[in-house]
C-alpha cells in the first residue's frame, strides 16, 4: 500500500510552489521592464509584439507535458504576457515629464505676476476669435481690463476650414494685439500655426497658443518647446487624452515646462453642439499631470446659450481657468460669429461665475 500524503502536507508543497512561481514571475517582470526601457531608448513606442508572443506560445505548447492542457497553459501564459506588457507601458509612462509621478506638486505659472494653476484662483482668458482692427481690439481690451481680466486673446493667424476664409492679420495683428494688451496691463495670448512663425509670435505674445488642429504637429510642438514663452496647448479635435498629454510632453521634453492644457471639446456624432466638452478629460489631466488645465467653453459649445453652465461645470471639476471669446459686435465678426459673446453677454457670463472664480480649484 502506497503511503498517501496528507492534504495538509500537499498544500504546504503547493504553497511553496506558489512562492517559487512568484519569485520567477517577479524575475520575469524585471527582465521585461529592462526590455521596455531598451525599446523606449531605441525610440520604439510599440511595446506590443504579436509575432514574438506567438513564437513564445508555440514553444511553450511544444514543451508542455501535462497535466494541464495546452489550451490551459497558453491561457495562463497569455495573462503573463498581458501583465508584462502593462508593466512595460506603465514604466514608460512613469518617466513622462508631464506626469505627477515625476513631479507630484502642481505647476503654478507666474507670468508677469499672473498666477495660473495650483492654489491660484481660476483665471479668465478672453478676447475676440480673430484680431480684426485697432478699434475692435482697443474696445475689447478696455472692456475686459476694466472687469479684471488679465489675459487677452485674439488670433493673428487663423486656422480656417476654408482657404478662402479670413486668415488673420498676420504680423500686423501680432503688433496690434500685443500693444493693446500692454496698454491695458494685460497678457497677450495668440495662436502660432507654423514653425517658421514661432520666433516672431514669441516676440509679441506673452503666451503661445497651439490650436486644436496643430496639436499633432510635432515639429511645431518641439519649436514652441524651444521658445522661452509659456504655451497654451489645445486638445486636438479627435485626440485622446493620452495623445494630448504626449503632445504636452513634446513641449516639456524640449525644456519648456510652462504648459497650460486647454480642453476645447472633441468631435463626436453630436450635432447640436459644435464639439462635445469632455470634462472627464479635465479631471483626468488634473489627476495625471501637474500642469494647469483650463477649459475653452466657446469652441466646445459653439453656441452662446451653453457657455455659463459649461463654465460652471468646468470650474466644478477643478479647471484652473476658463477661455471664452468676446467681441464688441459678434454679428459682424470675421470668424466664429455664432458663438462669441458681446459685452453685455460677457457681463452676464462673469456675474454667473463670480463666486466660483474667486476661490482656487478645490478638486
Ligand atoms: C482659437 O482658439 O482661436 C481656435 C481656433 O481654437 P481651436 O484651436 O480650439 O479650434
Ligand atoms: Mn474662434
Amino acid at each position: 500500500m502506497t503511503h498517501q500524503r496528507s492534504i495538509e502536507d500537499l498544500r504546504a508543497e503547493v504553497d511553496q510552489i506558489n512562492r517559487d512561481l512568484l519569485t520567477l514571475l517577479s524575475k520575469r517582470g524585471e527582465v521585461v521592464a529592462q526590455i521596455g526601457h531598451a525599446k523606449t531608448q531605441e525610440g520604439r513606442p510599440n511595446h506590443y509584439d504579436p509575432a514574438r508572443e506567438d513564437k513564445q506560445l508555440k514553444e511553450i505548447e511544444s514543451l508542455n507535458q501535462g497535466p494541464f492542457t495546452s489550451a490551459a497553459v497558453k491561457a495562463i501564459f497569455k495573462e503573463i504576457f498581458k501583465a508584462s506588457l502593462d508593466l512595460e507601458e506603465s514604466n514608460d509612462k512613469k518617466q513622462l515629464l508631464v506626469s505627477r509621478k515625476v513631479k507630484s506638486e502642481d505647476t503654478v505659472l507666474d507670468i508677469d505676476g499672473v498666477r495660473i494653476g495650483g492654489d491660484a484662483p481660476p483665471i479668465l482668458v478672453a478676447g475676440p476669435c480673430a484680431i480684426e482692427s485697432e478699434e475692435q481690439m482697443e474696445q475689447t481690451a478696455a472692456f475686459l481690463a476694466a472687469r479684471g481680466v488679465k489675459i487677452l486673446r485674439g488670433g493673428a493667424y487663423k486656422p480656417r476650414t476654408s482657404p478662402y476664409g479670413f486668415q488673420g492679420m498676420g504680423v500686423d495683428g501680432l503688433i496690434l494685439g500685443s500693444r493693446v494688451a500692454k496698454e491695458h496691463g494685460m497678457l497677450f495670448v495668440t495662436e502660432v500655426m507654423d514653425t517658421r512663425d514661432v520666433e516672431i509670435v514669441a516676440e509679441h505674445a506673452d503666451i503661445l497658443q497651439v490650436g486644436a488642429r496643430n496639436m499633432h504637429n510635432f515639429a511645431l510642438l518641439r519649436e514652441v518647446g524651444r521658445s522661452r514663452r509659456p504655451v497654451l496647448l489645445k486638445r486636438g479635435l479627435s485626440a485622446t487624452i493620452e495623445e494630448w498629454l504626449y503632445a504636452a510632453e513634446y513641449i516639456l521634453s524640449e525644456g519648456n515646462n510652462e504648459v497650460i492644457l486647454c480642453e476645447r471639446g472633441i468631435r463626436t456624432y453630436e450635432k447640436w453642439t459644435r464639439n462635445t466638452l469632455d470634462l472627464s478629460a479635465v479631471a483626468l489631466a488634473k489627476q495625471e499631470t501637474h500642469l494647469p488645465v483650463i477649459v475653452d467653453v466657446t469652441h466646445a459649445a459653439g453656441r452662446r446659450d451653453l457657455l455659463i453652465p459649461l463654465a460652471k461645470a468646468a470650474l466644478a471639476v477643478g479647471a484652473d481657468g476658463i477661455h471664452v471669446e468676446v467681441h464688441p459686435s459678434p454679428a459682424t465678426a470675421l470668424s466664429d460669429n455664432e458663438q462669441q459673446l458681446d459685452f453685455a453677454g460677457y457681463d452676464k457670463f462673469s456675474d454667473a461665475l463670480s463666486s466660483l472664480l474667486r476661490q482656487p480649484a478645490t478638486v
